[in-house]
């Protein structure tokens, strides 16, 4: 199995335009230094396959039986972590704002899961998943994220791999050095 070092990992994201240094304005408002975006990398379906499989690496020993990721942005992840495990890829979607399993998807009792995702931020979403898991009767084995910009502070109780870690700053706008220093925040995907 393939494996990806942070420096690969990052190039991916680079040259696909997933991740940009410089002065953004995020869909939240916040302005930022960095912007990442994994569906512009996940969107080739040979760096998604390279990508999964680095990810799935750290796992192979682990008996995975199901892989689960929160919909939309896990999805084609858990798909690639999954075929280069050889098992099921599931998603968990937010119901009346509580992550859950639909779908006709059901866990066996005790059934051994690896959750996985793009992005991990504050861990809350992966956090959501790994409850929804346990409370479907599933077993937790594993927490894998291709970038972790948690800066160090998203923990689980289970064995967690990241391809690579980035740093980003956000700030709100009054308080963005980056305008301070005259500098014009861009907010991508737009025209303007
Ligand atoms: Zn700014």
């Amino acid at each position: 199995m393939t494996t990806l070092s942070e420096r690969e990992t990052l190039e991916l994201y680079e040259k696909t335009g997933a991740l940009m240094r410089g002065h953004f304005r995020l869909t939240s408002g916040l302005h930022s230094d960095i912007y990442l975006q994994s569906a512009l990398v996940l969107q080739y379906p040979e760096h998604a396959a390279r990508l999964g499989e680095a990810l799935a690496a750290p796992y192979t020993d682990a008996r995975a039986q199901t892989v689960l990721a929160p919909a939309i942005g896990g999805i084609l992840i858990a798909h690639e972590v999954a075929r280069a495990l050889g098992v099921r890829a599931l998603f968990t979607e937010r119901e009346d704002g509580a992550m859950r399993l639909r779908r006709g998807f059901t866990l066996t009792p005790g059934e051994r899961c690896l959750v996985v995702e793009d992005v991990i931020t504050t861990g809350g979403s992966t956090r959501e998943v790994v409850e929804c898991v346990r409370a479907s009767g599933g077993s937790v084995i594993g927490v894998g994220t291709l970038i972790d910009r948690s800066g160090g502070t998203a923990a689980f109780d289970v064995k967690r791999a990241s391809l690579a870690t980035v740093s980003a700053s956000t700030w709100p706008p009054e308080a963005c050095p980056l305008c301070k220093s005259g500098g014009h925040a861009i907010k991508p995907g737009s025209r303007v």
